[in-house]
């Protein structure tokens, strides 16, 4: 049968391989990954305290080995609320490792009694869990993907249950359980789960750091720096998928080609940097007018393109004249560099190709320009 010590040399091993992945994540800059860290080198540290506790000094075998199991859980705990910009608990979860210290303490050496150090490490543990559980859940959307959260939230609550359950057994078998190394069928198997604690809460944050750091790739990849629209890659992928449902469906869909009037001439009067804030200004303003369903991208230096799925051609003209006016910044006053914008409007037909639709709302665009600028032009059918 596998003896006690096997079992916390083995949650050794594992908290020794899982710090060595988060060594690996240290200068991701996350946050959450430094206390994660931790949270395994105090397992390491526990575990061998445990497996070792007969040769050890009682103070270091039990007191000292239990404070810093509870401060390794703790630890993983605040990694998750750091990670997920909560407040953290640290002096809540100081007071809460000081009282157990104290409790092992008082069951130890003034009431001898395993069945009480057990409950209150118990006791520790499930809230330790539970305030993962909650911090996990709370925070769900935050991430991008379902997974990994309801992942760590069931580990969380299987830990939490299996301390509250090592809780239980140990009173009503508290005559025949006496120790921690003592070889019995439930201290292996309590032991055995208290060894995945710290490995499975890891993975769940492996899991989410993993997920966050594929979000960041995909926004770097897809997203321009400066305004957050579409980049242009992103877009023509995008637009191709539309324009597949749209001719699938006979759907209507329309494209804006706008881009800023004399542009070059704020950036070589204002600075580059005026230029800049002028396109920022200008995105944002067009997020406020545009659907949640269009894509808005910018497809060049300041030319930018807007997908309107589902719109015909007058809606298409509505919708351009709409965010032309908004705009037209030529009476803009205060510190704010006055703009406007000319746009080309063009609708889907038969089996266009998206760059056949893109060179179509262009050559409107350039329509627009040689009229005079601030307007709109549709193509001709
Ligand atoms: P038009 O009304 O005909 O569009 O005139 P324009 O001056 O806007 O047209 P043009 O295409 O000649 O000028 C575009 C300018 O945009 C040139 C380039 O320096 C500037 N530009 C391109 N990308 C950026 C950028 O990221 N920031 C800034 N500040 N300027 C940029
Ligand atoms: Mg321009
Ligand atoms: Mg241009």
């Amino acid at each position: 049968m596998l003896s006690t010590l096997n079992v916390f040399l083995i949650s050794a091993f594992f908290c020794v391989v899982m710090l060595l992945v988060w060594c690996s994540l240290l200068r991701s800059g996350i946050r959450g990954v430094r206390e994660w860290s931790v949270a395994n080198g105090l397992g390491v540290v526990a575990f061998l305290l445990f497996a070792f506790g007969k040769s050890l000094p009682p103070l270091i075998a039990y007191e000292l080995a239990n404070a810093t199991y509870a401060a390794a859980s703790a630890s993983v705990l605040i990694g998750f609320q750091r990670f997920l910009g909560r407040e953290t608990s640290i002096k809540a979860v100081a007071a809460g490792i000081v009282l157990l210290t104290i409790a092992i303490a008082v069951f130890h050496y003034a009431l001898d009694s395993f069945m009480l150090r057990t409950q209150a490490v118990s006791t520790f543990q499930v809230a330790v869990c539970l305030a993962i559980g909650l911090t996990v859940f709370r925070a769900r959307q935050i991430s991008r993907s379902r997974y990994p959260t309801y992942f760590t939230l069931s580990m969380a609550l299987i830990v939490a249950l299996g301390h509250g359950a090592r809780g239980v057994v140990h009173v009503t078998n508290s005559s025949e359980l006496t120790s921690l190394l003592q070889p019995s069928m439930w201290n292996v198997v309590f032991l055995s789960l208290g060894t995945v604690m710290l490995p499975a809460l890891t993975l769940g944050a492996i899991m989410m750091v993993h997920d966050r750091m594929m979000a960041k790739a995909e926004h770097a990849a897809n997203r321009d720096f400066l305004t957050g629209a579409w980049s242009r890659r992103a877009f023509f992928e995008l637009a191709e998928r539309e324009l597949a449902r749209a001719r699938r469906g006979a759907h209507a869909i329309a494209l804006l080609a706008i881009d800023i009037d004399h542009f070059k001439s704020i950036n070589d009067t204002l600075g580059h940097q005026v230029g800049d804030e002028v396109l920022v200004d200008m995105a944002l303003r067009v997020e406020t007018v545009t659907r949640s369903i269009d894509y808005f991208s910018r497809v060049g230096g300041e030319e930018f393109a807007v997908l309107l799925p589902d719109t015909d051609r007058p809606a298409a003209l509505m919708i351009a004249e709409r965010l032309r006016a908004a705009l037209d910044r030529s009476k803009a006053g205060g510190q704010a560099a006055a703009y406007t914008v000319s746009i080309g409007v063009a609708t889907l037909r038969g089996t266009d190709s998206f760059r056949e639709l893109m060179r179509r709302a262009d050559a409107a665009l350039y329509q627009a320009k040689a009229m005079g600028r601030n307007r709109v032009i549709c193509e001709s059918i």
